[in-house]
């Protein structure tokens, strides 16, 4: 999943300061399971920006809605006439859901309430930690499962930097050494021989350093238009 955090308040009623009448929109999928941008996420949210203005001598309407998925333009048109009332959106979701929210309304000014970080796992309630860089080619085959771009401070395809200290990253001692915990799947799946073989250096084109990237399947490719229709 997309893990997010929610901006600092300060942040967010600095962005709300200009306006009398707003639509706060969470997003139920990735962001609401993190904990950061889901329909309790937008409810207390809402009520402490009520309270900051209210602590003001002032007010402000927010409206409240979160949709199944805020980067899927079929569940965001149902808010139009939601948006339509509102002087501003602010959005719960992440980078993609802001993005798509401001394509698709495009006449309203759409603010992120979150910081987006990475694509991650729950390791346990209140923990979420990276998984995935979305390299556009996963070498996880040959790693055991343990992603070394993701995991690796360095980034490295071949083994460890030497720096590791009682398995521990030496760039981060809260991390485990990905290499080491790539050599001892390995060990327990007893393909340690795998790991004589060079890794060749990677077709970063593919990752997210490059152009904007796409996937497209042609089999199930439908017009937008058909979709909302
Ligand atoms: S190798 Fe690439 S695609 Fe596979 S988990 Fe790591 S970053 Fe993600
Ligand atoms: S100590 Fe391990 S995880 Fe950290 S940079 Fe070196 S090889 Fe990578």
């Amino acid at each position: 999943m997309i893990v997010a955090e929610q901006k600092p308040l300060e942040a967010v009623l600095k962005m709300m300061a200009p306006y009398q009448r707003v639509l706060v929109v969470g997003c139920a999928s990735c962001v609401s399971v993190c904990l950061a941008g889901g329909e309790r996420e937008v409810s207390v949210l809402s009520s402490l920006a009520r309270l900051a203005r209210g602590t003001q001598g002032a007010s402000i309407e927010i409206a409240e809605a979160t949709v199944h998925r805020q980067c899927d333009q079929e569940f965001l048109l149902p808010l139009a006439s939601q948006v339509e009332a509102a002087e501003a959106v602010f959005s719960l979701g992440c980078g993609c859901g802001v993005q798509l929210m401001a394509e698709t309304f495009p006449h309203r000014r759409v603010f992120p309430l979150l910081d987006t970080k990475f694509m991650g796992i729950t390791l346990q309630p209140g923990v979420w930690v990276e998984r995935c860089r979305g390299c556009g080619e996963c070498i996880l085959d040959r790693t055991g499962g343990i992603c070394p771009i993701a995991r690796c401070s360095k980034g490295l395809l071949n083994g460890p930097c030497g720096g590791y200290r009682d398995g521990k990253c030496e760039v981060d001692t809260a991390v485990d050494c990905a290499w080491l915990l790539i050599f001892n799947r390995l060990q327990t799946l007893g393909e340690l021989e795998s790991l004589r073989a060079i890794m060749e250096p990677k077709d970063w084109s593919e990752a997210a350093v490059g152009r904007p990237r796409q996937v497209v399947r042609e089999d199930v490719k439908v017009p937008i238009e058909e979709v909302i229709a």
